[in-house]
C-alpha cells in the first residue's frame, strides 16, 4: 500500500520535491514516473480515495461497481500496456455495447449492436445486406453528401444519413451534452466507428483490451506503493502548500485555479444511480445497453456482466447513467464541452498561455488541459510529459 497521510504533508524546501494534484491516471503516472527518477513526490486528492474517476470498490452484496461509470481499458499502445502490466494482472475483456431501439409493432424490446454495423442497418431498415458492398451501397444513398463538415450533424449525415443519425446519435447527444448535433464538434461522435462489416466490439481497432484483474484501486494502489511517495486524500489544494515544493504537476481544473477569471469552463457530469436486481434480471445481451430514445438515461452497465465484477448470489448491482450539469452535480467534471464552434476551447486556450507564465506548475490531464481523453491516452501523455520534464530538469 502507498504511505497515505492523514492530511497536508509538510512542505519541506527540497531541491527534488514536486507536489502532484490529484491521484487519478494523470497523477498517478506522473508521480510514479518522477518517483522512479529519484524526485520525492507528494500526492494530493480532494476526495478519499485514490483513482480519480476510475475508482472501484465492492458493494455491500460483494460486487465490483465503478463509482464514476464503466471504465475499460483499451489500446494499441504497447509501450502503455507494458507499462500498467507493472502494477497488476490484466483479463481480457472485449466490450459490446447494444443499443435499444424504440419497441418494435409487437411491443418487444429490440437491440441493436453499437458501433453502427451492418447487422445493426439491416434491423433498422429490415433489409438484407449480406456483403460489406450492399452495406456501402445502402449508405451511400442514405447520405446527405458535404465536402466540409462543420459539425457533429453534417458529419453524420454525410457518412450514415438522417435516419440512423435521428435514432442512434441524436436523443442520446441532446441528453449527454445538452446540445443538439448542429452544436457538437464532429471529433465526439467520430469516437465511435462505423463498421460496414459485422464486428460487434466497441473499440475493434484496439489491440489489447483488458481489465485489471483485481480492479482498478488496487492497480493505483500499486503505481503508488514507492518509498518516494506519499499520499494524502481529502486534502485539496492550495496556493499556499503548492509554494513549498520545486514543481507542482496539476491535475485540478485549469479555470478553477485561475478563479474563473476568463470564463467558466463547461463540463458534463452524470449522476450514478446504483441499483440492485434479481439474480435474473437482464437487459439484453451485453454489459452495458444504450437508450437511444428521450428518457434521462443514457445507459446501463450490468456489473455482473464484466470479468470479476460479479459476485454470487441472488442479487445483481446494475448502474444506471443521468447526465446533467456539472454545477448541479457538486461541481463533479466529467466531460469538458467540445462545441462545434470551438468557444470553449478557445476559453481553454487563454488559460494554457497564463499558465505558460508560471514555470513552476504544469496542468496534467483531463480537467488540467480541457481535453476528452481515454485512460490509454492519458498514460500514454503522462508517461510522455513526465520523462520529457525529467530529461529537461536534468
Ligand atoms: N453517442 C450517441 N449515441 C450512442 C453512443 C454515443 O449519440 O448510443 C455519441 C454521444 O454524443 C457520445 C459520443 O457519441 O457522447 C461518444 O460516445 P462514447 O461511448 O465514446 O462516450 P463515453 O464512453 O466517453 O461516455
Amino acid at each position: 500500500m502507498p504511505t497515505i497521510l492523514a492530511s497536508n504533508p509538510a512542505a519541506a524546501t527540497c531541491r527534488r520535491r514536486v507536489l502532484v494534484v490529484g491521484a487519478g491516471f494523470a497523477g498517478a503516472v506522473y508521480a510514479r514516473t518522477l518517483a522512479d527518477h529519484g524526485y520525492d513526490v507528494d500526492v494530493i486528492d480532494r476526495r478519499p480515495h485514490l483513482a480519480g474517476n476510475a475508482y472501484d470498490e465492492q458493494t455491500a452484496t460483494g460486487v465490483r461497481v465503478h463509482r464514476y461509470g464503466p471504465h475499460l481499458f483499451h489500446t494499441s499502445m504497447e509501450h502503455v500496456v507494458r507499462w500498467v502490466r507493472r502494477f497488476g494482472e490484466f483479463v481480457p475483456y472485449e466490450h459490446r455495447v447494444a443499443a435499444l431501439l424504440p419497441p418494435s409493432p409487437d411491443e418487444r424490446a429490440r437491440f441493436a449492436p453499437l458501433p453502427i454495423n451492418r447487422t445493426t442497418v439491416s434491423l433498422v431498415f429490415n433489409v438484407p445486406l449480406p456483403t460489406e458492398t450492399d452495406m456501402a451501397h445502402f449508405l451511400a444513398a442514405q447520405a446527405v453528401p458535404c465536402d466540409a463538415p462543420r459539425n457533429a450533424a453534417e458529419h453524420l449525415y454525410s457518412r450514415i444519413g438522417a435516419t440512423l443519425t435521428d435514432l442512434f446519435f441524436r436523443p442520446y447527444t441532446q441528453k449527454m451534452w445538452a446540445l443538439d448535433l448542429e452544436d457538437m464538434d464532429a471529433a465526439v461522435v467520430n469516437r465511435i466507428p462505423l463498421r460496414l462489416d459485422t464486428e460487434d466490439r466497441y473499440f475493434p481497432a484496439d489491440t489489447f483490451q483488458l481489465m485489471p484483474r483485481h480492479g482498478f484501486t488496487a492497480l493505483f494502489a500499486n503505481i503508488l506503493d514507492h518509498d518516494r511517495i506519499t499520499v494524502s486524500l481529502d486534502t485539496a489544494f492550495a496556493h499556499a502548500l503548492a509554494r513549498g515544493y520545486d514543481h507542482c504537476f496539476n491535475s485540478m481544473a485549469i479555470d478553477e485555479y485561475y478563479n474563473e477569471d476568463y470564463g467558466p469552463l463547461p463540463y458534463r457530469s452524470i449522476r450514478f444511480h446504483h441499483r440492485e436486481e434479481a439474480g435474473s434480471y437482464a437487459l439484453g445481451q451485453t454489459s452495458v445497453v444504450n437508450f437511444t430514445d428521450a428518457r434521462a438515461y443514457t445507459r446501463q452497465t450490468d456489473w455482473s456482466r464484466l470479468p470479476g465484477h460479479a459476485a454470487a448470489g441472488p442479487r445483481k448491482t446494475i448502474t444506471l447513467e443521468q447526465p446533467c450539469d456539472y454545477r448541479d452535480n457538486a461541481m463533479e467534471r466529467y466531460y469538458p464541452v467540445k462545441t462545434s464552434d470551438g468557444r470553449n476551447d478557445a476559453t481553454y486556450r487563454r488559460y494554457a498561455a497564463r499558465a505558460a507564465h508560471e514555470p513552476a506548475m504544469t496542468f496534467i490531464g483531463r480537467c488540467g488541459m480541457y481535453q476528452y481523453l481515454d485512460m490509454h491516452q492519458v498514460i500514454n501523455q503522462s508517461l510522455k510529459g513526465a520523462l520529457d520534464w525529467v530529461k529537461a530538469a536534468a
